[in-house]
């Protein structure tokens, strides 16, 4: 679901024409819909009424700290994986209580960090790990509330870069050992055991993983609550959401394809997994980014060049892969579309950044209406792992990001200024010439 669409030709953000948006606050740039961050939100939970549970948004998808305000207001608990989430979503008006920390590398100082403010658990991904939390717990005298990562071995069917759930993978603690590791917790004097925790991977788009994981950790999770005494059993995150044709509404008719790709509703992932998790009389925590944001957010930019040569034409933009890095890193896919509506006959292009690199590219060999330097285009489905993944390189400032809300825009980050790129670097005045 998404609130992007044209109206009289324009491509529109809610009630708000994007070239406005580019118009007032420049290119490149994210855009996010509120609106459609609260539906799919409210949706996901709608679809999960009949369990007890807790949503924990997965802060690193989209970190900005007007998004996590507007989670906190739709009554979100979070999940973190570092000290710095845990900062921003405080920042933000949310609580430690309602946040679990996941994360194979916690420091001790994050630990403590965590702690004093009173986490609500830490999900263990090792033996070690567990050790460290003990340690770190009994320095504070406090008790820490902890579950462990299980990881069920089970294939996701996604990118393997984003598959996190089979035995190959650094994640997790494996079926058959978890129940030893869940002993050596017990035996140890500050720590809490607090429940049960798992995730399979991101962007899957088929319910079935999802159920096979709770099916395999059913059994198990019985077992531990009963020895235990546990609260929650988490199912971690990885829904997917449509990356191809993602302008359901309005779109051209250049934009039809006949084979729809395969997608998952809240209402599938909800119909798989209620009849195992149920049974089960705990509270479940859900940890989704990718389906609260994804389809929520736009990167606008403005077509600088187009260059021929004898084997393509290329689209030359003014974003590039230090901006959205989805294509380079996992073979992201993202619809790309012109902020005014074409009805042109398409060409094949490559929509391609600046940076001084081959994998700096939105799209190869795509069929898009022509475009001339000047013109803007959207790169749809950005909302996720997009402005939370960018960087500095090539000293191209960080881009500014707004948030839509009806008819209204907000700049929630102000674009970087030159001087930002300096800040925080020093000449040692030691340094001869
Ligand atoms: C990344 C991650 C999530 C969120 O994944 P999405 O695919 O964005 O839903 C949830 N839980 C854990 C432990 C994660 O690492």
């Amino acid at each position: 679901m998404h609130l992007f669409s044209y109206i009289d030709g324009s491509l529109c953000c809610e009630g708000v024409r994007l070239e406005e948006v580019a118009a007032r606050f420049g290119t490149p740039a994210y855009v996010y819909s509120a609106g459609t961050i609260r539906e799919n939100f409210r949706r996901l939970d709608r679809a999960l009424a009949p369990l007890d549970r807790m949503i924990c948004y997965a802060v690193k998808a989209n970190s900005n700290t007007a998004i996590l305000d507007l989670l906190v207001r739709e009554g979100a608990g979070f999940d973190i994986v570092s000290a710095g989430e845990l900062f921003r979503v405080l920042k933000a008006g949310g609580r430690a209580d309602r946040c679990t920390f996941a994360g194979v590398g916690k420091t001790a100082e994050e630990i403590a960090w965590a702690l004093k403010r009173g986490i609500y658990c830490l999900n263990v991904e090792s033996e070690p790990e567990l050790e460290r939390i003990n340690a770190v717990a009994g320095s504070l005298g406090l008790v820490a509330p902890i579950a462990l990562r299980v990881n069920p071995d089970v294939d996701a069917h996604t990118h393997e870069f984003i598959s996190t759930g089979k035995s190959k993978n650094k994640f997790g603690i494996g079926l058959d050992r978890a129940a030893a590791v869940y002993a050596a917790a017990a035996a140890m004097p500050h720590l809490r055991i607090r429940g049960v925790q798992t995730h399979i991977g991101s962007q899957i788009l088929d319910a079935g993983p999802f159920a096979e994981a709770a099916g395999k950790l059913a059994g198990l999770v019985a077992d531990i609550h009963a020895r235990h005494g546990i609260e929650f059993f988490s199912i971690g995150g990885g829904i997917g959401i449509v990356y191809d044709h993602a302008l359901a509404s309005g779109a051209p008719a250049w934009w039809q394809s006949s084979d729809h790709p395969h997608r998952i509703t809240p209402e599938d992932y909800a119909a798989a997994i209620v009849p195992v998790l149920g049974p089960l009389g705990l509270k479940i925590l859900f940890e989704p980014g990718r389906f609260i944001v994804g389809n929520a957010g736009v990167v606008l930019s403005t077509v600088q060049y187009v260059k021929t040569t004898p084997a393509k034409t290329f689209a030359i933009v003014d974003s590039a892969m230090n901006d959205l890095i989805r294509p380079a890193l996992y073979e992201g896919w993202h619809e790309i579309v012109p902020l005014e509506e074409s009805r042109a006959p398409l060409v094949p292009m490559d929509v391609v950044g600046p940076v001084c690199e081959s994998g700096d590219f939105f799209a190869q060999d795509r069929d898009l209406p022509p475009l001339a330097p000047g013109d803007r285009i959207a790169v749809l489905s950005s909302g996720a792992y997009g402005f939370v993944m960018s960087s500095n390189y090539n000293s191209r400032p960080l881009l500014p990001e707004i948030l839509v809300d009806g008819k209204s825009m907000h700049l929630i980050r102000r674009r970087q200024s030159l001087e930002d790129l300096v800040a925080g670097e020093t000449i040692p005045r030691t340094q001869t010439s």
